[in-house]
């Protein structure tokens, strides 16, 4: 058996026992978990704004340690460190062949974490071709940022940034410090706007001493705005209207934030007289995960990490992330530890 964290019908989570899942398949790969990142979906599947399945073991940012593989896995071996790429697809189907995997038409139950067993546990199998080596000299803790940055690379892929041009990123959570970081890495000269003062701080935190100049982070008062830029990126997610007001003309916005309940007001003849685009792209595909391997190894990403708890300490762990916008943020990214990490 192993621990594990499961979904309740009441929409809490709870520690409990599974069956310590087996390699069945010859490309199986059974890996013992070292620690899963809390994702912003994670949070509003507790808070009854996203859906998932009772039962399910959530849990999807995930790195950790190959206990075993399958006869015919090649690239991976016992004691290799991996990261789980969560974004399962078939391959097959219309929406994958024509590259757009995160829309694979596959999806009911292959969404890690929603409706199949995520990584809030000690094991998890995986097939091989959704599993990545971690390259020698990154930490666990900077891998564990791989998602979101494979997240990110995706929607200023869709940003379509004509080159090294300014980016606003509005919203310094973790997508946008990631946005953030990733962008200004690319070239762009980045202002982040973010209204709460402890992630203006934390964005510091991660900035500082790392980028040399190019990157500002500004309140969201009147008083803070900055240039209009020919990008910007809403990672709030109820931000339309300040996107198109920070916009140059024929510029592009991006919705990138999960915000369910946002509703937004736009007038069309705007956007056809000052040329925007408005645009949004999903999590990421196939081939923005190997990338986002490769950028994480020259970005300090480890540096958003505020918390890490254990799977006992899972109440700690949401309730650290709670907070209201109205009342401020006291956490950024937080990471739950599992066998791999505290055994
Ligand atoms: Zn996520
Ligand atoms: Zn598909």
């Amino acid at each position: 058996m192993m621990r594990a964290l499961l979904l309740t019908d009441d929409l809490r989570l709870e520690l409990g026992e599974r069956a310590r899942p087996t390699v069945k398949s010859p490309h199986d790969v059974l890996v013992k978990i070292h620690q899963t990142g809390v994702c912003g979906t994670d949070r509003s599947v507790l808070v009854g704004k996203f859906s998932a399945e009772p039962g399910v073991v959530m849990g999807h940012e995930a790195v950790g340690e190959v206990v075993e593989i399958g006869p015919e896995v090649t690239a991976l071996t016992p004691g290799d460190r991996v990261i789980v790429n969560p974004t399962l697809y078939c391959g097959r189907c219309d929406m994958c062949l024509r590259g757009q995997t995160n829309f694979c038409h596959d999806k009911t139950g292959n969404e890690i974490g929603i409706d199949r067993d995520g990584s809030f546990a000690d094991y998890m199998v995986l097939e091989d071709r959704f599993l990545h080596l971690i390259p020698a000299d990154v930490s666990y803790d900077r891998a564990v940022l791989t998602e979101p940055l494979a997240c990110a690379l995706n929607n200023l892929d869709a940003a379509q940034i004509p080159s090294a041009e300014p980016v606003v990123v509005i919203g310094a959570g973790p997508i946008g410090l990631v946005c953030a970081v990733a962008a200004r890495h690319l070239g762009s000269a980045v202002t982040l706007i973010e209204r709460d003062s402890f992630r203006r701080d934390h964005a510091h935190k991660l900035i500082d001493g790392f980028f040399t100049s190019g990157v500002d982070v500004v309140g969201a008062g009147s008083d803070d705005r900055p240039d209009r830029a020919p990008t910007v990126i809403d990672t709030v997610g109820n931000q339309l209207g300040l996107a198109i007001d920070l916009v140059e003309d024929a510029g592009s916005v991006v919705v990138m934030g999960y915000d369910s309940r946002a509703e937004a007001t736009v007038r069309p003849l705007q956007i056809l007289q000052r040329g925007l685009r408005v645009t949004g792209a999903g999590d990421y595909r196939g081939p923005h995960f190997p990338r986002a391997v490769e950028l994480a190894a020259r970005l300090p990403l480890e540096r958003l990490i505020s918390h890490r708890f254990t799977l006992e300490e899972h109440e700690d762990a949401f309730a650290v992330l709670a907070a209201a916008p109205e009342t401020g943020y006291s956490a950024l990214k937080v990471v739950i530890q599992s066998a791999g990490a505290t055994e």
